[in-house]
């Protein structure tokens, strides 16, 4: 493929660098240092995300979960410090938003989810103050940790979106560590305990229902399935949930808030977007199902699994070699 501007083209393009983007420019490098790479990432800090739940469990320093991304960053690798604000995969462009553009032989794609906090009706005006709280951004972890060390008895709700949302696990996690902490310490009988998610099941492995039932009835935990919230009141202290036809008024002390979940903007309006506005790759090898130089990983692809970490620790692999092999012209053989 041939260059455009000196400095401007690079052989592998990144776009993003959180879990998915350092791993696979690390592991790139390690299986071929003499390849060219260009990381495109805004921010300055880099976030050991898994650990907020720990954060608002009182169980982890919040400031022991944010590196330096300069840190982090393979040595090799050159870090554009921006944001891509359009894909153009039939130019092999990316657009920046400090108006450059970038070209590229290959380019790799997970810039993660987007948090959405203005889908629940009043959620944006009262995250952070009146007891609602949200494991989902580090500083709102924070107060997640405030709120249930000060709250001694009383009514406190974990909701759950519909899905996909990064780590289906996390709206559950905190719960169970609030309650373990009220039980150890406090009286777990003053406490009323609901998980409201808007999923039909208590989780989506069928595997993992019974135990998690066990501790849904240790904690005496009301178990509300298909609730799913749609709007809040921080200063009345009132939260509105879905449940079918029906609009049902809870009111709360602490709310611990999981937002809905979708895909970046600019993935969604590109053309290497599914109908769900997800990156569209084919699930066995990571490849984009439009351009065959285009490959994707982490929370912005539509593959079936979890949205995880431990997921893109096994996806990195699969997109480094496959990758590697289209640049030999090899066949696609990893998955
Ligand atoms: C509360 C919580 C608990 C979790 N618990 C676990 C757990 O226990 N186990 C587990 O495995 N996973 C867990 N996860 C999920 C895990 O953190 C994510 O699945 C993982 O970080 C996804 O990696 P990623 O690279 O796709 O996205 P991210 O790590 O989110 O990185 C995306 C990067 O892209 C950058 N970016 C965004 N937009 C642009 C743009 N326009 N241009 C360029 N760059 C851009 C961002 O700044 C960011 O650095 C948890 C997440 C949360 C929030």
């Amino acid at each position: 493929m041939a260059n455009t501007l000196a400095g401007e083209h690079y052989q592998i393009v990144v776009v993003g660098g959180g879990a998915g983007g350092i791993a696979v420019a690390a592991s790139l490098l390690k299986r071929d240092r003499s390849l060219h790479i260009a990381l495109i990432e805004p921010s300055e800090k880099h976030y050991y995300q898994a650990a907020f739940t720990l954060v608002g469990a009182n169980a982890f320093d919040a400031d022991e979960t944010i590196r330096k991304e300069v840190d982090v960053l393979p040595s090799g690798v050159r870090w554009l410090k921006s944001a891509v604000i359009k894909l153009e995969p039939k130019n092999n462009t990316v657009l920046l938003d400090s108006g450059k553009s970038i070209s590229y032989d290959y380019m790799v794609v997970c810039p993660g989810l987007v948090l959405d906090w203005q889908g629940i009706e009043g959620l944006e005006d009262t995250i952070g103050k009146n007891g609602v709280c949200s494991n989902y951004l580090l500083h709102y972890a924070e107060y997640t940790r405030e709120c249930l060390a000060s709250i001694n008895a009383g009514r406190v709700l974990f909701t759950q979106p519909p899905m996909p949302i990064k780590c289906a696990g996390a709206p559950q996690k905190i719960m169970y560590l609030a309650a373990h902490n009220w039980e150890k310490h406090k009286s777990l009988h003053d406490f009323d305990i609901e998980f409201h998610t808007a999923t039909p099941t208590l989780f989506g492995v069928a595997e993992f229902v019974p135990p998690l039932n066990k501790y849904i009835d240790r904690y005496d935990i009301e178990l509300n399935l298909q609730s799913n919230l749609v709007a809040i009141d921080g200063p009345a202290k009132k939260a509105f949930f879905q449940q079918g036809e029906n609009k049902v008024e809870v009111d709360f002390d602490v709310i611990h808030v999981v937002p809905p979940q979708r895909a970046p903007e600019f993935i969604s309006s590109s053309p290497c977007a599914d109908n769900s506005g997800w990156l569209a790759v084919d699930k066995y090898t990571l490849r984009s199902d439009k351009y065959t130089n285009v490959f994707g990983l982490g929370d912005v692809t539509n593959t079936p699994n979890a949205k995880t970490a431990a997921a893109v620790r096994k996806q990195v692999p699969v997109v480094c070699e496959n990758l590697l092999a289209s640049v030999r012209g090899e066949e696609l053989d990893i998955m």
